[in-house]
C-alpha cells in the first residue's frame, strides 16, 4: 500500500494513540481543575484501535506510542499492547506514562510486547513534584522508573516539562539522571496545552537556555537530528548518556514532521497544534470498509498544516490550544 503523505510531501511514520483522556494526576501545565471526561461509549474499543493501527501500519506508520490521559488508567491496557505488538509493520511500540502504576504493570506490559517507556518526571524534589503534578507521589513514580529499568524497556526515557519560576533550577540535576546511559532525559518546552490557562511566553524556558544550564555542569556534544525527530539530542562528553530538548515553541521541527495522532474518541489529529480533528469513529462504527477508513485517513493527512507557525498565525496569537490530556502529547 502507498505510504501516507500530507500535501507538503511529508511522509507519516509515527502514530500516537491516546487510549484514554482520564488521568490520576493533575499536572498544572496540562489538566483543568475540573476535567470533564469523555463518556465511555465515545472511547474507542481495543478492537477499534487495533483495526485503525493495522491500517496505519499497512501505510508504513509502524512506530506507535500509547499515551493519554494516563494510559495505565485504561483498564487492561496490557491487552491492547498484546493486540498491537504482533501487527505486521509495527516496528516500535512504546508508551508515555506518569509512572504511578508502572511498578505494578511493568512486567505484564513487557510480556505483552511493549518495548519503550517514557516516564514523566518534572522534579527531583518530592514536594515540588507533588505541587507540579497536583499531588503525584514522587516515590511511586521513582519505583515505576526502577521497575521499567528492571524489566529492560528500551528506550527508557524521562520527560521533564520545564517552566519558568518553577523547575528551571533543576535542569542540570535532572540531566544527571542520564549520564550513565541507562535512561535518557527529554526536556520539553512548556506548550500552550494547559487546562488551567497558566501558559504564557514568559513561562517558557527555551531549549537553548536548558542546554546552557546543563553545560554549566556537563560538557555536551550535539548529535545529528534524525529526520522527523522532535528533539535535538546532545551526548555527554563523559559518560554514555544523552539528553534531548524538545523545542516545539522556540524551534519547531515541522518541515519533516512524521507524526499523526489518534485521540481516545477516534479523531485523527494530523498536527498537535491543530485544534481540528477528523472524526473517524462514525465510519468505524457504521461498518465502514478498510478502504473507506484508509481514504478517510489519507484525506485527513492532506489537510495537515505546514507547521506550528502557520497555525499560530491562524489563531492570531499563541494561546491555550487544548489541554494536553485530551490528545496525549
Ligand atoms: N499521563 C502521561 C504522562 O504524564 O506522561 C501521558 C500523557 S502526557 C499528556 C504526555 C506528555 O506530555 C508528558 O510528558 C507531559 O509531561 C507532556 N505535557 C503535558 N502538558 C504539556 C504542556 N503544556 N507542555 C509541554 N508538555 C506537556
Amino acid at each position: 500500500m502507498p505510504v501516507l503523505t500530507d500535501s507538503f510531501g511529508r511522509v507519516a511514520r509515527k502514530l500516537r494513540i491516546s487510549v484514554t483522556d482520564r488521568c490520576n494526576f493533575r499536572c498544572q501545565f496540562c489538566m483543568p481543575v475540573h476535567p470533564v471526561w469523555l463518556p465511555h461509549s465515545e472511547i474507542l474499543t481495543f478492537e477499534e484501535i487495533r483495526r485503525v493501527a493495522s491500517l496505519f501500519a499497512e501505510m508504513g506508520v509502524g512506530n506507535i506510542r500509547l499515551s493519554g490521559g494516563e494510559p495505565l488508567m485504561r483498564r487492561d491496557v496490557e491487552q491492547l499492547v498484546e493486540l498491537l505488538a504482533p501487527i505486521p509493520g509495527v516496528r516500535q511500540l512504546s508508551m508515555t506514562t506518569n509512572g504511578f502504576l508502572l511498578a505494578e504493570k511493568a512486567a505484564a506490559l513487557k510480556r505483552a510486547g511493549l518495548r519503550g517507556v517514557t516516564v514523566s518526571l518534572h522534579s527531583l524534589k518530592p514536594e515540588k513534584f507533588s505541587e507540579i503534578t497536583g499531588g503525584g507521589p514522587f516515590e511511586k513514580v521513582i519505583e515505576g522508573i526502577k521497575a521499567a529499568k528492571a524489566n529492560g524497556f528500551r528506550p527508557l526515557k524521562i520527560n521533564a516539562v520545564i517552566m519558568r519560576g518553577c523547575n528551571e533550577d533543576e535542569v542540570a540535576d535532572l540531566a544527571s539522571l542520564a549520564v550513565e546511559g541507562d535512561v535518557a532525559v527529554r526536556f520539553i518546552e512548556y506548550m500552550p496545552f494547559d487546562g488551567q490557562h497558566h501558559w504564557g511566553m514568559n513561562k517558557v524556558v527555551s531549549g537553548k537556555e536548558i542546554v546552557e544550564r546543563i553545560q554549566e555542569r556537563y560538557e555536551l556534544t550535539p548529535a545529528p537530528r534524525p529526520a522527523g525527530s522532535t528533539s535535538q539530542i546532545y551526548k555527554f562528553e563523559d559518560g554514555e548518556g544523552e539528553i534531548g530538548v524538545i523545542t516545539s515553541i522556540t524551534q519547531p521541527f515541522c518541515s519533516d514532521c512524521d507524526r499523526v495522532r489518534l485521540s481516545a474518541d477516534g479523531k485523527i489529529v494530523p498536527c498537535l497544534f491543530d485544534k481540528a480533528g477528523f472524526d473517524l469513529r462514525p465510519l468505524l462504527r457504521s461498518a465502514g470498509s478498510d478502504e473507506m477508513i484508509v481514504n478517510f485517513i489519507r484525506q485527513a493527512l492532506q489537510r495537515k498544516a505546514p507547521g506550528v507557525e502557520t497555525l499560530l498565525k491562524k489563531y492570531q496569537e499563541l494561546e491555550h490550544i487544548r489541554p494536553m490530556h485530551t490528545i496525549g502529547g
